[in-house]
């Protein structure tokens, strides 16, 4: 057994050096796969009509003429045959990323698409023979004396490649081998779509990064302490987790902010997600929260939506939810454990003057058939819900948690009635945010003026701050009154 149970040894001659710009004139591939306890070994190769010229300098390299590939079929015409072996493969090659760039731009124009584990043999050679210098391929072919005829050509490089790979096996044992190639399957290249130094550009610091696709669609948000890290596990994802694998190949361009803090990561993340619906983020995508108020007379709860809220109108409510269904979730069973008439209550419907449902099996104390007021069941119902009481704002002026750490710049995030009003960088601006949402009476008094709309509340924001009021002054960063 090899390092994967379907191998593609893959060359590519082309016009240049660009997959985007330039076009494949050759292609050879070598499969190696796995049947019972024999290998079985198949080759291929076409030339291939790339539709340009051929350069000069290209054409001395690899001997491909534009005579010789004037009657090849073009790309498309053999895509389907590429992909068919390809597919499900690991994809081996030396400078495996320009290869596999390559291959995947001609079959995206072909309509074909290709995800495959890449494994390239420089960085093979590198990892097996570190003393052995250089690792280019003709260095590779002279060090293990391997027989290579038409060098430069696709198939050739390609049956080299497949040839070298036995010798490397020969030379430090079969478990050697896929021991070191399990390691680079692991630690696999970018995306083929980002940049070589994309990842080195982003810092290993606390913060939240957005994975975008083609034309900047956002696809993915997320916060780590440690952005190049996280930002990298995407990209070395398991391969038979197809989700994660599709993330990591669709992505054009990687974003990031650094934070000061854990706190401030989270709340730009949930902003990042809130605001941009990124297409990977299925479980967070935004619902509409909501509050619950349980009135009396009817004796019923209502279900209110949190950014119909005014900012100081949440006294008495109960919330906030992430959506109308889990609310309603939520009231159900807090009234049924609490042996509340779900029908007096307007949770279910019911039959004027009839017993309810549960009332037939012993679990309603009676309301629907006058054994106990409605406005009791509400009382009641308030009860049993108050673990998810809103509490009231602490005090009465806005709050800055201050976030710093060494060499960064600190994150004053402004909160006014469980609401984040933004997240600045020093006191002065983080007093004037909180003035424009809440301005000294007498400013109101004096000139009419009215404060600025509140930002509806977010129930992440909301746990998150009150979780953080109630771990101060042990939690990180400090409180300031604004
Ligand atoms: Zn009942």
């Amino acid at each position: 057994m090899l390092f994967a149970p379907r191998i593609a040894f893959v060359d590519v001659e082309t016009t240049g050096t660009s997959p985007t710009g330039c076009r494949i004139t050759e292609v050879g591939i070598v499969n190696v796969s796995q049947v019972g306890d024999a290998l079985v070994v198949d080759e291929w190769s076409s030339l291939v009509n790339p539709g340009v010229p051929i350069p000069p300098e290209i054409r001395f390299l690899t001997g491909i003429t534009d005579a010789m590939v004037a009657d090849a079929p073009p790309f498309a015409a053999i895509a389907p045959d590429i992909l068919a072996r390809l597919d499900g493969a690991v994809f081996v090659a030396h400078q495996a990323r320009f290869d596999y760039g390559f291959v995947r731009a001609e079959l995206e124009r072909a309509g074909l698409g290709l995800t495959a584990r890449t494994l390239c043999t420089v960085r093979l050679s590198r990892l097996m023979d570190p003393d052995r210098s250089p690792h280019t391929l003709d260095a590779i072919i002279a060090r293990y004396r391997l027989t290579v005829a038409d060098r430069h050509r696709a198939l050739g490089d390609a049956r080299a490649l497949w040839l070298f790979v036995q010798a490397l096996a020969r030379r430090h044992s079969d478990i050697a081998l896929r021991q070191a190639a399990s390691r680079l399957l692991q630690h696999p290249g970018l995306p083929a779509h980002l940049g070589a130094d994309a990842l080195a550009a982003v810092p290993p610091a606390p913060g939240v990064y957005a994975l975008l696709g083609q034309n900047d669609q956002p696809l993915y948000v997320g916060r780590s302490n440690n952005l190049r890290r996280r930002i990298a596990s995407h990209f070395s994802a398991d391969p038979t987790r197809e989700r994660a694998v599709r993330l990591a190949s669709e992505t054009h361009r990687l974003e990031w902010r650094q934070t000061a803090g854990e706190l401030g990561a989270r709340l730009l993340e949930g902003h990042w997600i809130r605001t941009r619906q990124p297409s990977h983020n299925i479980a967070q995508r935004r619902t509409r929260p909501v509050f619950v108020r349980i009135d009396d007379e009817p004796a019923r709860p209502r279900i209110l939506a949190a950014d119909l809220l005014a900012a100081e109108a949440t006294a008495g409510l109960f919330g906030p939810f992430a959506s109308r269904a889990g609310a309603r979730a939520l009231l159900l069973q807090a009234a049924g454990q609490a042996g509340l008439c779900l029908a007096t209550l307007g949770l279910e419907r019911r039959s004027p003057g009839q017993a309810c449902f549960r009332r037939q099996l012993g679990r309603c104390a009676g309301a629907c058939i006058g054994q106990s007021l409605p406005a009791r069941e509400a009382q009641a119902l308030r009860v049993a819900m108050a673990a998810h009481r809103m509490p009231p704002w602490p005090g009465d002026q806005p709050l800055a948690l201050v976030e710093s750490a060494p060499g960064t710049t600190p994150d004053w995030h402004v909160f006014w009635q469980w609401r984040h009003l933004g997240s600045v960088h020093d006191e002065t601006t983080a007093r004037e945010l909180a003035a424009r949402h809440r301005p000294p009476a007498s400013a109101l008094q004096a000139a009419g003026t009215l404060a600025a709309p509140a930002p509806a509340i977010e129930p992440e924001v909301f746990r998150l701050l009150r979780a953080r009021l109630a771990e101060m002054p042990a939690a990180p960063g400090r409180v300031v009154e604004l």
